[in-house]
């Protein structure tokens, strides 16, 4: 009877993990190199198909819920699952390593554990969800907050893509649309391994983020109404121009972030005028305001700061002026258990660590509504990424996963949370 190994002796395959991620990205890949696997199209099912064979290829239990998101149980043990996760939708200029890495290194912690012979006291489940990227059908992260109970299955399944087509029927036309109620059974705990998607890391040579939370959210659709006419006859003052006053609401938004100051955050990334030709004036104007803060009476300040703007643009320029929320996420504050033991891991492994909070949404902040929960974020190079260029080094991938396995089994195989509850 052979003895299984000390899990602290366990190491992850790097070349096994870089295969399986050249293997997704080479699903939806475009010419120019970016990967389109925009949530529920042609390419999304190819890709849930690839991973889906490679969990059942591993043994796992495959299920999928109401949702569309998908689990992999690695029915050891007993108890609540440990569950590692993400998800492999992509923005339509994708990279190779957004989401697609946290999933295929819970494969790799598997597959490790099952090689070694080695299995843990509860169960691990292996998680993507369902249009992290809100690329088609907004909010972001809708898998993963109908999972946690955030939305209803009937609210998802009737929100409607840029496409003018139903997540419902999509769902079910690509084949996944599950039996599993939402919203799902709490894990034990869940981590999230993840590119950072900024510099930070990069820049200050840091190998490892100890992630503490993630940055409140709020996605404002701002539509400005004014009057169309033609741009040599109508004079200056008769006019009320939509154009005008959304860019006038893009410069404030600016100024008020900066402002506001510390981690505050604005960006105005769409603008869409109408007609949009180039000698009338603009009758209508649909632009995004996104406000980012780990601070919710910040994050709060500014979304009061631009109501105040866009009613003094719509008195000065005499336009109407209507809003959407398309998303609204407090900020959210991970387990210090959690935090504290990828911390501790990656110091041990040789790692230099920074606690850091996240600036980008991820499924982890979802999930954080129900279980005690982390990420784990490795360096993205120049921070680049829903790019082509996006990319991150296979060393810093191998060591990111050898942390994740340690941190994976530690909460499957220990009382670490029970400890200190
Ligand atoms: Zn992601």
């Amino acid at each position: 009877v052979s003895h299984p190994p000390d899990r602290a002796t366990l190491r992850i395959d790097r070349g096994r993990l870089l295969r399986r991620l050249e293997d997704l990205a080479a699903i939806g890949k475009q010419s120019d190199g970016s990967c389109a696997r925009l949530a529920l199209t042609d390419a999304d099912r190819d890709g849930r198909d690839l991973v889906t064979m490679w969990m059942r290829d591993l043994g796992l239990q495959v299920s999928i819920d109401t949702v569309g998101n998908v689990f992999g149980r690695w029915a050891v043990g007993e108890g609540l699952p440990v569950m590692v996760g993400s998800h492999i939708d992509t923005v339509r200029t994708g990279g190779a390593f957004d989401g697609n890495y946290g999933v295929l290194a819970g494969l790799e912690v598997i597959e490790t554990c099952q090689q070694a012979g080695y299995s843990p006291r509860r169960p691990v489940t292996v998680a993507y969800f369902t249009d992290e990227e809100g690329a088609r059908f907004a909010p972001d992260m809708l898998g993963s907050l109908v999972f946690a109970g955030g939305m209803s299955t009937e609210e998802a399944h009737d929100t409607v893509g840029t496409d003018g087509l139903r997540l419902g029927d999509e769902l079910a036309r690509i084949g996944y649309l599950g039996p599993v109620p939402c919203p799902g059974q709490a894990p034990y705990a869940f981590v999230e391994l993840h590119i950072e998607q900024g510099p930070v890391l990069d820049v200050e040579g840091i190998g490892i983020g100890a992630v503490t939370g993630v940055q409140g959210i709020s996605w404002i659709e701002v539509t400005v109404v004014g009057q169309s006419n033609h741009a040599g006859t109508t004079p200056m003052s008769y006019r009320r121009d939509a154009g005008y006053a959304a860019a006038r609401i893009a410069v404030k938004a600016r100024r008020i972030a900066l402002e506001i100051g510390g981690a505050q955050v604005v960006t105005v990334g769409k603008i869409d005028l109408h007609p949009n030709i180039v000698n009338v004036v603009a009758a209508r104007a649909v632009l995004t305001v996104d406000l980012r803060n780990t601070n919710e009476q910040a994050l709060q300040r500014a979304e009061a700061a631009l109501v105040a703007t866009l009613l003094e643009v719509a008195a000065d320029e005499d336009v109407t002026i209507t809003t959407r929320q398309l998303a609204r996420f407090e900020p959210v504050v991970f387990d210090d258990r959690v935090i504290d033991l990828v911390a501790r891991h990656a110091e041990a492994q040789g790692s230099s660590v920074l606690r850091m909070p996240s600036g980008a949404g991820h499924d982890a902040q979802m999930l954080a509504r129900m279980c005690p929960t982390g990420m784990i974020f490795v360096p993205s190079v120049k921070g680049i990424s829903h790019n082509p260029a996006e990319f991150t080094e296979a060393s810093d991938l191998e060591a990111g996963a050898n942390i994740l396995l340690a941190v994976m089994l530690d909460l499957a195989d220990t009382d670490v949370l029970e400890a200190t509850r």
